[in-house]
């Protein structure tokens, strides 16, 4: 019915969904963890046919050594336009995906965050578990940050970030159905899912009472370990900015390099897809052919090489080649 690798995505997801607010034991395991569905999952390229937003959870281990794109979730909050300018002065452009919930009165936060180079991404409006709603509600709440999201950065890019990192084959169908398919994602992080001896996630140092400066040589730790990546930190807790503050220094007398989420290879190639598979008025979007097709046009999909037909704008399994339902055209892997 759907690609077996959406579900294989989720589990991957979940697995270190220990991103927010809250102690990751009840937002881990559930309903996503039925080992039937991890038998034969296609691990794939993860460019089955239907897969626009969920295509892979987008990492940064592609980026060039000692290079770091920092990211901040779940603001704005007091502190978010203080530590942008801070950023902006050490020449850093950083993403910050927001909780629509906290703009109201905070407007001017993004507005500045814009005008000083960084990119804003949606982390959708209340920061609800996406895996545990319904295809409506999953729509409503990245639909509602979108907007705001819109005002500022109309010309995208388009950047999700599903709280606790919990996505699978719903969530990302749910979105895809929708105007919200423009969105790439589900973008992940390499470096700050977990307090460890070596490793360090700001929301949990600060709850378990773990000093500014220990949480800052943590994430040095780890940063030093993994060589590259996407980092994690939250911008709504105060001790965290002080923590950038510190640790940017020595970052860049460490000869430390910073990119932005546009320039991580994953997130780039998947914003070259998506647009791609956007532009036009055909019926189904392709990841495999990078483009929509129309009605009935059977694709040999690059992830399964199986055979998919477009029917009444979704993706349906075809018998292969000879299908004599495959009006519209076919489009072998190799012609
Ligand atoms: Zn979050």
């Amino acid at each position: 019915m759907f690609p077996r690798h959406l579900v294989a995505l989720a589990l991957a997801s979940t697995v270190a969904a220990c991103a927010g607010l809250t102690g990751c034991s009840a937002q881990t395991g559930g309903e996503d963890e039925d080992p039937s569905l991890v038998d034969g999952a296609d691990d794939g390229d993860g460019t089955t046919e239907d897969a626009i937003v969920s295509e892979h959870s987008l990492v940064g281990n592609e980026l060039p050594d000692h290079t770091l794109a920092l990211t901040f979730d779940d603001g704005p909050g007091p502190r978010t336009k203080e530590l942008g300018a801070y950023l902006a002065t050490q020449n850093i452009k950083a993403t910050f995906f927001i909780n629509g919930k906290n703009v109201p009165g905070r407007q001017g936060v993004l507005s500045a965050l814009v005008e000083n180079g960084h990119l804003i991404g949606n982390h959708t409006q209340n920061h609800l578990q996406l895996t545990k709603l319904s295809s409506a509600k999953v729509i409503s709440e990245t639909t509602l940050t979108d907007n705001f999201i819109a005002e500022v950065q109309p010309n995208g890019p388009w950047l999700l970030r599903p709280p606790f990192g919990a996505w699978n084959g719903a969530t990302a169908r749910a979105v895809n159905g929708t105007p919200m398919k423009k969105y790439v994602g589900s973008v992940f992080w390499d470096v700050g899912g977990v307090l460890t001896a070596t490793a360090a996630a700001d929301w949990d140092c600060w709850g378990k009472h773990v000093s500014v400066d220990k949480c800052g040589s943590l994430y040095m730790q780890e940063m030093a370990a993994k060589k590259r990546g996407i980092v994690l930190m939250h911008d709504v807790h105060s001790p965290t900015i002080d923590m950038v503050k510190a640790i940017v220094p020595k970052l860049k007398a460490a000869g430390w390099k910073f990119a932005t989420l546009e320039e991580v290879p994953s997130i780039k190639r998947a914003i070259g897809n998506v647009s791609a598979a956007t532009s036009g008025d055909d019926a189904c979007s392709s990841s495999t052919l990078g483009r929509s097709v129309p009605e009935n046009s059977c694709v040999q999909s690059r992830s399964d090489q199986k055979w998919h037909r477009c029917e009444n704008k979704e993706w349906v399994d075809a018998s292969g080649a000879t299908d004599p339902k495959c009006t519209g055209g076919k489009f072998p892997l190799t012609p």
